[in-house]
């Protein structure tokens, strides 16, 4: 008999918050930082009520997650509370997934990509190529050595309901359902990596692939979801998956109310695949036989994630913790505290 507490059930999903430090135009504007991290489990937002003596009407909301992590956390830090434990998963033939949830400039793309851009003196890594390091570790260990395993990478991006290959010059592919379900990206490109370091270089071709051609970089990445994926496979065989996805900024969801037609179409597209999402996650949390994956192009490609007895999941939600941001902020952490 599964008891109510099986350990498993209770950690296929898991959800923690992430609060950037206040940067430097936050600081230079003097904005207050509305956000407390009292312990590793809880985490306040204290809302002015109203916009006039800040210290007088706040109104603090309190939230409860798998973890919090505060403003000093590192990168390492936030991946071994969250990615970690989901690696061993696809060494045992199953799916694994963490998503970066959060407004624009919260931290999504520096948690789990990292910079690799060149622009800083020093490349700090992310989720993405820690998970990978690990897989290697794993991967020389005794009991893994002997079953020749292969690691293969794909990098995409899904901007407005299209799916296009960061490791191929962002060719356009099509998504294909088979009669069984299956979902295939057709002509994705899987490169075998052989090394961590590999897996780097994989890493900066495609950061550098997403934000290129664009005038206003952020602005296009801020309206795309990107998907870095470690398959496993042995003579062909895929043997699990883990797709690491760094999300739209969630704040775009409410650009249905813009002027430019474009935007709009953006926007909504974002927002069906923000609540898609979610209902997905929930669906597999609560071992619901039907997951709503065909509601959006980032679900239905990540299907075989959501369904299957061996599937885990992890969302890291990022919030700014500036004055300024309160409203995304809370929006955020509804959000999260709606997939547990
Ligand atoms: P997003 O991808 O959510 O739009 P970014 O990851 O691009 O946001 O972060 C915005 C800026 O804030 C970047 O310059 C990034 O380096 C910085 N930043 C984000 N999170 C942190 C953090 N935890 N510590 C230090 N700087 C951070
Ligand atoms: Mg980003």
């Amino acid at each position: 008999p599964i008891s109510i507490s099986d350990p498993i059930e209770e950690h296929r999903i898991c959800v923690c918050v992430r609060k950037r430090p206040l940067n430097r135009q936050e600081l230079l504007k003097k904005e207050c930082d509305v956000v407390t991290v009292p312990s590793k489990y809880v985490l306040m937002v204290h809302e002015p009520k109203q916009k006039v003596d800040l210290t007088k009407y706040l109104e603090t909301q309190t939230f409860r997650f798998d973890f919090s992590f505060d403003e000093t956390s590192s990168n390492e830090m936030v991946y071994r509370f969250t990615a970690r434990p989901l690696v061993e998963t696809i060494f045992e033939g199953g799916k694994a997934t963490c998503f970066a949830y959060g407004q624009t400039g919260s931290g999504k793309t520096h948690t789990m990509g990292g910079d690799f851009s060149g622009r800083t003196q020093n490349a700090s890594k992310g989720i993405y190529a820690f998970a990978s390091q690990d897989v290697f570790l794993l991967l020389n260990q005794p009991r893994y050595r002997s079953q020749n395993l292969e690691v293969y990478v794909t990098f995409f991006e899904i901007y407005n309901g299209k799916v296009f290959d960061l490791l191929n010059k962002k060719a356009k592919l099509r998504v294909l359902e088979d009669g069984k379900q299956q979902v295939q990206v057709v002509g994705l490109q899987e490169k075998p990596v052989g090394c961590a370091e590999d897996v780097i270089r994989m890493i900066t071709t495609g950061s550098a692939c997403r934000t290129s051609g664009q005038t206003f970089a952020n602005a296009s990445s801020s309206r795309s979801h990107a998907c870095f994926q470690i398959i496993l496979r042995r003579r062909g065989q895929m043997i699990g998956k883990f797709s690491l996805v760094d999300l739209a900024g969630n704040e775009r969801g409410a650009d249905t109310s813009s002027a430019d037609r474009q935007t709009r179409m953006e926007g909504a597209e974002i927002n069906k695949s923000l609540l898609a999402l979610k209902e997905c996650i929930r669906a597999l949390g609560q071992n619901k036989s039907h997951t709503p994956f065909r509601e959006s192009k980032l679900t239905q490609v990540l299907r075989d994630s959501f369904i299957g007895a061996n599937s885990r999941t992890c969302m890291i939600a990022m919030i700014s913790p500036g004055m300024s941001s309160c409203e995304y902020t809370l929006n955020t952490l509804r959000y999260a505290d709606r997939v547990k």
